[in-house]
């Protein structure tokens, strides 16, 4: 009996399982650009300029915010707070929208707070897309979507910006590149539930015009279609552009989900504090995914970003808003990085918005100026 059990043990501990472990929503998506960029820089201590985060301090009055949720008196702070959002968080930013949107919101039906606009991208595409379904996604795009529509058993149909060069010579603008309207409107068909949209967009920096939206708009009420408004740089807009929010466009509240980010808002990125705003039949269902899987975001972030919202509701549109400063200090920034880059002879396109630029390098590696 001994020999026997022993026999068994080794046999046991040898054994592999032969059976597939990787749930099949898995299957080709297992590989992520940031993932393998960041690697590369780290191995060979190169700067990466792939991720956009900000080089420079989050504002004093957020990060004192924190300091004093940290350690001041309310213990509680510590603790979870309500899973859909801490209350003053979800109130100031339902008191924000209301103001950008001009309607009245819920704090609690309206409003979900989420781990980063990440989280709450993938709350929306596990809560509204479906096998089969069909996700319109705009090229260039912020990679995640994809693999988040396929991870839902949904198909991305993909729609490109297309570039006009200016015949001046002048360097390209985010402008420049726009949507075939009759491209658009093919893409659309019964089996399309969503369109993403991200305006000021990830790359390319282009902040989509009130009439490129009313085309986007249009064909959504006319197929019945939702909107994933993915709008983390809406406060980083250059050159006295305005951010239309596609959910005020008529017809739009209600098939419309607008995304945020307190770390693209207020230059915190490591916060990951993100949130959703939406009509209640949309969001009561991205509240099924969130109680299901991450359940409670930082209570001491939310407490921070809260306080932060209500400084800049209190100097809404002065000159000492944040909102106001940091993209005419981001802008003037862009303008050195474009002339850098158009400089050593790269075309570099320039952004309307956002962190990021795209620059055209096929000159430069032919013949590399110096
Ligand atoms: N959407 C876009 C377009 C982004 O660029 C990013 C971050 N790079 C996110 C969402 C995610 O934001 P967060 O850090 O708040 O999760």
């Amino acid at each position: 009996p001994h020999l026997k059990a022993s026999n068994s043990l080794s046999h046991s501990l040898q054994a592999k399982m032969s059976r597939p472990v990787q749930a099949r929503r898995l299957e080709g998506i297992d590989k992520n650009i940031w993932v393998e960029f960041v690697k590369l820089a780290a191995t060979y201590s190169k700067v990466n300029l792939g991720q956009g985060f900000p080089d420079f301090p989050a504002p004093e009055f957020l990060t004192e915010a924190f300091s004093r949720a940290l350690g001041g008196g309310n213990h509680m702070l510590h603790q979870y707070t309500r899973a859909f959002g801490h209350p003053p968080l979800v109130k100031v930013l339902a008191q924000f929208f209301e103001k950008l949107l001009g309607r009245d919101l819920d704090p609690m039906t309206n409003v979900m707070v989420t781990v980063g606009a990440y989280q709450a991208l993938f709350c929306c595409f596990q809560a509204l897309v479906d096998e089969g379904d069909e996700v319109i996604i705009i090229e260039p795009f912020f990679d995640c979507y994809e693999p988040m529509v396929k991870m839902a058993g949904g198909t991305p149909v993909f729609v490109p910006l297309r570039p006009n060069p200016p015949k001046d010579g002048k360097l390209m603008s985010s402008a420049d590149w726009q949507l075939d309207p009759a491209e658009l409107a093919s893409k659309f068909s019964e089996r399309t539930k969503a369109i993403v949209l991200n305006s000021p967009n990830n790359p390319l920096g282009k902040v989509f015009s009130r009439e490129e939206l009313g085309l986007i708009a249009e064909l959504c009420v006319k197929h019945d279609v939702l909107c994933i408004s993915d709008e983390v740089y809406e406060w980083l807009v250059y050159d006295g552009k305005q951010h239309v929010r596609i959910a005020s466009l008529q017809g739009m509240w209600d098939r419309t989900v607008i995304i945020g980010s307190a770390g693209k808002t207020f230059s915190a990125t490591g916060w990951k504090v993100g949130w959703v705003v939406g009509p209640d039949r949309l969001l009561k269902h991205l509240r099924t995914v969130h109680q299901n899987s991450v359940y409670h975001c930082a209570t001491i972030a939310q407490e921070a970003v809260a306080q932060g919202f209500q400084r800049e509701l209190m100097l809404y549109g002065k000159p000492e808003s944040y909102f106001v400063q940091l993209p005419k200090e981001l802008q003037q920034k862009r303008d050195w990085l474009v002339q850098s880059l158009d400089g050593v002879g790269m075309k570099p396109i320039i952004p309307e918005g956002t962190y990021f630029l795209v620059a055209d390098i096929s000159q430069f590696s032919e013949s590399p100026a110096v």
